[in-house]
């Protein structure tokens, strides 16, 4: 192929290289640009003089100035690039976008599970909560014989997944930001694709106690007409009970539990459901140059998509967005949506800065040496996975979603962490977008990954879904990506598996506590 280069503004005065392995100096582009110097893929080049002191644009924004003189066909990277400051959070345009509402789209399905409350999962998973890191083993061990033992008898249950993690005791509970990883264990055994069915090991003399994690009337029951009728009882297996003697006994009551609601889940059965019952959480992580340009395009039309089929679409990742506050607060379609983007901002900028770093921390070396110079251009790329519907809502860390269209989860952009909180945000969908790659998995949600270069989806042929460089090399447009990825959702939606699933890849349940530990 040609030499070729993508820009994504006719304004921008960069370009990245598009080329597979990079370019040598000397390289002539169509139109009559030549490399001055060696420029790797998915980095960039200049395309006009540029003076030192000047303004780089690329996605029509600034994203940093020259520190020195970059004629013409120079590499343009990090180390000639000063950051631009984050901007600040007042005087932000609020909800002025006034972006109509996009036209419906009718008669996308899948088959789901329809549960009590009136969510629906995509997968039918019993899940052991624990309250506290030091049950991890014992629980580890029963999982262990009910996939051996159980699991064969009720085959229309998926698996079983221990909701093992590091929170419970040796914190300061009674901290205010010690409600963020409570109500994200919370929420995340209400996820839809438990199915309703709560069950708990706990020590017996931690700190947050099972009452404390579910306080009366969070799980109710159903009468017969599907309407919440009344509190059920919470089923928990105490470890430092009395009555277990030995090791045996604890095992023997996690599974003697674990039988009664796996008795109940096999009695599920798939049904159609719209595609607005889809809750899909979009996430990026070893982003490249190209994150920008071909995988996050494709999943922000296809966000479109589902927000026109009345979905709930998430974007998260704090870091990742801040230095597009501006175009998130004007996309509000209230000035209290507006405010709360600014709330979990000004949140993020104090949590952050009480650590002594600010959202440039974010880069990686992997990001820079994909080609992404800095936390702006990082996250020009990032926002573009939402799309263009306007934002109807916003949630804090660990915050359930109860409205749809497309919401704002504020989360930390580490891919477990973010996983986490929007699997606690109700999220039975995860798509994630990779450039330098990744083998991420979350064991209670199918997630889909999409390679934003044909170079990765070749070589990671049975952990990739979707090659989504096809679009850099013009062999598919975003429109055309956009559509097979919200086909491919709606396969997975109903049962068919992702590579993740296929190998068992599962990431830890990583709980976001901003709150001291003792
Ligand atoms: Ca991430």
């Amino acid at each position: 192929m040609n030499p070729h280069y993508i820009r994504m503004h006719q304004d921008d005065n960069v370009a990245i290289v598009a080329s597979d392995g990079g370019l040598a100096v000397g390289a002539r582009f169509a139109d009559g640009l030549v490399l001055r110097e060696r420029v790797p893929q998915g980095h960039k080049l200049s395309l006009v003089d540029i003076a030192c002191g000047a303004a780089v644009r690329r996605y029509n924004v600034v994203i940093g100035h020259a520190l020195r003189d970059l004629p013409a066909g120079s590499w343009v990277h990090e180390r000639v690039l000063q950051m631009p400051a984050a901007r600040g959070l007042t005087d932000l345009p609020m909800a002025t976008a006034q972006t109509p509402p996009l036209p419906p789209l009718a008669g996308y399905t899948f088959e789901g599970y329809r549960n009590r409350d009136g969510s629906v999962g995509t997968r039918n998973i019993l899940a052991i909560t624990t309250t506290v890191q030091c049950v991890a083993g014992v629980v580890d061990f029963a999982v262990q014989r009910i996939k051996a033992e159980l699991l064969p008898l009720f085959l229309h249950v998926d698996d079983v997944v221990g909701l093992e993690h590091s929170y419970g005791c040796g914190v300061a509970i009674d901290a205010p930001d010690a409600i963020i990883p409570i109500r994200t264990l919370r929420n995340i055994s209400l996820n839809p694709n438990f199915g309703g069915e709560v069950m708990v090991v706990s020590l017996g003399c931690e700190k947050l106690q099972p009452e404390r994690l579910f306080p009366p009337g969070t799980i109710t029951i159903a009468d017969q007409r599907g309407v919440a009728a009344a509190s059920a009882p919470l089923d928990v297996v105490c470890l430092q009970d009395d009555a277990h003697v030995g090791f045996m006994s604890m095992i023997d009551a996690v599974l003697r539990q674990a039988r009664v609601h796996l008795e109940r889940l096999n009695q599920r059965r798939r049904e159609t459901c719209p595609a607005a019952e889809l809750v899909v959480g979009v996430q990026c992580g070893g982003s490249d140059a190209f994150s920008g340009v071909t995988a996050n395009p494709a999943v922000g039309f296809a966000t479109d998509l589902l927000v026109r089929c009345g979905a709930t679409v998430m974007f998260s990742e704090v870091t990742e967005v801040r230095d597009a506050i501006d175009q998130l607060t004007a996309r509000a379609v209230t000035p209290e949506v507006a405010q709360a983007l600014v709330r979990e901002m000004a949140w993020y900028d104090r949590y952050l800065e009480k650590g002594q770093v600010d959202r440039s921390a974010n880069t990686t070396p992997g990001n820079k040496q994909g080609g992404l110079s800095n936390i702006v251009e990082k996250a020009m790329g990032s926002i573009v996975k939402s799309g263009t519907a306007p934002i109807s809502g916003v949630l804090a860390p660990g915050e359930k979603a109860h409205q749809r269209g497309l919401l704002y989860a504020a989360t930390p952009a580490s891919d477990f962490v973010c996983g986490t909180l929007q699997i606690a945000a109700g999220m039975n969908l995860h798509v994630f977008t990779t450039g330098r790659g990744t083998p991420y998995g979350l064991a209670p949600v199918p997630v889909i990954k999409v390679a934003t270069r044909t170079e990765l989806a070749r070589r990671w042929h049975d952990l990739m879904d979707l090659d989504a460089g096809r679009i850099a090399t013009g062999e598919a447009s975003i429109a055309d990506m956009g559509w097979e990825l919200f086909r491919l959702m709606l396969e997975v939606a109903s049962g068919r598996k992702t590579w993740a699933e296929h190998w068992k890849l599962h990431n830890a349940l990583v709980l976001f506590n901003p709150a001291p530990v003792t």
